[in-house]
């Protein structure tokens, strides 16, 4: 009775929707039809497990169910616009790594920069024609990747993205969870991407909220900075380097 005890406590531990249904019929076979029985009973179970699923389990089916629609829905849409380049995560009900724990300030270029709806000329030149499209560094068409591959303005943070993407591949760096670990590093030093290309200077009144970010911001990218190659690699829903990997071969990505 005790190892008995001992396999159910463990099988209901290990899953919540584990059930265990527990039937009692004697087990001396000269009683007469209890072979019969044993029988029917077997059948009857099988029948009647199917349907006993807990409203848990129905709602994670669901919610499987619905998620693989919306990825086969995105796997058909070829990633066009300014958010191509980066539309390469497999699609997820969380928020990834990149979205919880940037700093919102940075986070906020960052997306910006990922969607190509940021201050910059390209973006200028189609939504905002009052603003010039050139770059201050004296380039005429201010672009994405004119600013993270080519413009002078940000050679001295440069190397934070080459030591690890020396070509400045804008997939890798936009669409992969390295590559974002970087990026963000990047923004955050650089200044690049914001208003006036430059560093957002500290605020004069700190708020409570402020306060709360620099903490946000000690535990992700100076982390990171401080173990030296983004070696953190414990994302969630098994989005590892590998499974990235295998997104930029399918050529595929999410937000
Ligand atoms: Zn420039």
């Amino acid at each position: 009775m005790l190892t008995f005890n001992k396999i159910i406590t463990d099988y209901l531990t290990r899953d919540e929707d584990n059930t265990v249904h527990v039937q009692w019929c004697p087990g001396h076979t000269d009683v007469k039809g209890n072979e019969r029985a044993d029988e029917e009973a077997k059948e009857g179970a099988l029948l009647w497990q199917p349907r006993f699923v807990t409203l848990t389990h129905a709602m994670r089916r669901s919610k499987a169910q619905f998620l693989q629609k919306w990825t086969d829905a995105w796997r058909r849409t070829p990633p066009t616009g300014g958010f191509g380049v980066a539309n390469r995560f497999p699609l997820a009900w969380k928020p990834k790594e990149h979205v919880t724990s940037t700093p919102r300030e940075v986070f906020g270029r960052l997306t910006q920069c990922r969607t190509r709806h940021a201050f910059i000329g390209e973006y200028y030149a189609k939504f905002v024609p009052a603003e010039s499209v050139e770059c201050p560094c004296g380039t005429n068409y201010q672009t994405r990747q004119h600013i993270i591959m080519e413009c002078q303005r940000y050679d001295a943070h440069r190397h934070i993205l080459t030591e690890d993407f020396p070509g400045l591949d804008l997939t890798k760096l936009l669409g992969t969870k390295k590559g974002l670990e970087t990026f963000v590093k990047f923004l955050a030093k650089s200044g690049a991407f914001t208003k006036t290309g430059t560093p957002r200077g500290a605020p004069a009144r700190p708020l409570l909220e402020d306060e709360e970010e620099d903490d946000e911001e000690e535990s992700w990218w100076e982390r990171i900075e401080r173990q030296g190659n983004g070696s953190g690699d414990e994302g969630e829903g098994g989005g590892g380097e590998e499974d990235e990997e295998e997104e930029e071969d399918g050529g595929r990505g999410g937000t």
